[in-house]
């Protein structure tokens, strides 16, 4: 109780601005080559950090868009690295050893985000099973072995780290216009994933949440959008902001959670879906 009455007047945090930075730290970030997950390894760079994007195998030269997209923003060096020849997340040798190198050669490990992640539509009583089962494989057991191999190197290093596994206002919500059965299912294992992992973690100081964007459009969204522009309405009056998010919406959460700014939030699922939910 004493502790608790100290930490609860104490000096905790530093200089407000400063306590977002990652600088020192090693991040990876699974789907880092495009989408949400460039924009969030993008943030963490930005904060400081070094940071491995994690995708599938590239086709030659395209390995460096995430550092070339760096120079264009920041006009300032690149930091995030592609781990060589792609990692495919629902590989998970693959993905313990490839994060394991990264343990290897920075001897730390301090943020995970686990942002791979696949969309298949098809009508529920028909879904074929091997879409089901690679929906699955991706947004489910891919996002678990990100967490694992990043946990892994955590404990090895013993670093007070923070998880973020990517899920979905889908995992919680949904709508009569989606066929997404197979989606909405992976995501709401993705909640309750980072909760399990949370409680099992918490003792190790490693914090995991899940966070759960709205629509945004990426290429994920662009096979609906782009083939069906009457849904960008639809969607869009779906939530009280009437649009849209855009990808930087999710810098200030994800500097927030991979940050010591939010070192008593683990277990926690932050939606940031323009208010869908409230709807
Ligand atoms: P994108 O399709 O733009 O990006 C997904 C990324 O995941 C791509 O880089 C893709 O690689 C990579 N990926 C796919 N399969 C694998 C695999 N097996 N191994 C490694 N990497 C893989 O999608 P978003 O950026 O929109 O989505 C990112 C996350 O955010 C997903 O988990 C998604 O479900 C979630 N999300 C997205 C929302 C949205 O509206 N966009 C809303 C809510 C959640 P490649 O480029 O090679 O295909």
């Amino acid at each position: 109780l004493q502790a608790a009455k100290e930490n609860s007047t104490g000096p905790v945090q530093p200089q407000l601005y400063d306590g977002f930075s990652l600088a020192g730290r090693v991040g990876v970030v699974s789907g880092g080559n495009r989408g949400l997950g460039l924009e969030m390894a993008l943030t963490l760079a930005e904060a400081g950090a070094k940071v491995y994007a994690l995708d599938l195998p590239t086709t030659p030269g395209e390995e460096f868009r995430a550092v070339q997209k760096y120079i264009e923003r920041f006009d300032t060096g690149a930091k995030l690295e592609y781990v060589g020849g792609g990692v495919d997340v629902t590989d998970q040798k693959l993905v313990w050893d490839a994060v394991a190198e990264i343990g290897n050669k920075e001897q730390r490990m301090d943020i995970g985000i686990a942002a791979a992640g696949i969309l298949h539509g098809a009508p529920s009583l028909q879904y074929p099973a091997d879409e089901f089962q690679k929906v699955m494989s991706v947004n489910v057991n891919g996002v678990l072995y990100t967490a694992q191999a990043v946990g892994q190197q955590m404990e090895r290093f013993k670093t007070a780290g923070s998880l973020i596994l990517i899920a979905s206002m889908s995992g919680s919500i949904t709508n009569k216009d989606h066929a997404w059965v197979a989606y909405n299912t992976s995501k709401s294992a993705v909640l309750q994933m980072a909760r399990s992992l949370a409680c099992e973690l918490g003792p190790q100081a490693i914090r995991v949440n899940s966070l759960s964007p709205g629509y945004i459009y990426t290429s994920l969204t662009a096979a609906y959008l782009d083939t069906q522009p009457e849904l960008y309405q639809k969607w869009a009056g779906l939530n009280p902001l009437g649009r849209l998010g855009r990808p930087d919406e999710l810098r200030g959460v994800v500097a927030w959670l991979a940050s010591d700014m939010s070192t008593f939030c683990t277990g926690s699922d932050i939606l940031v879906s323009g208010g869908h939910h409230a709807w």
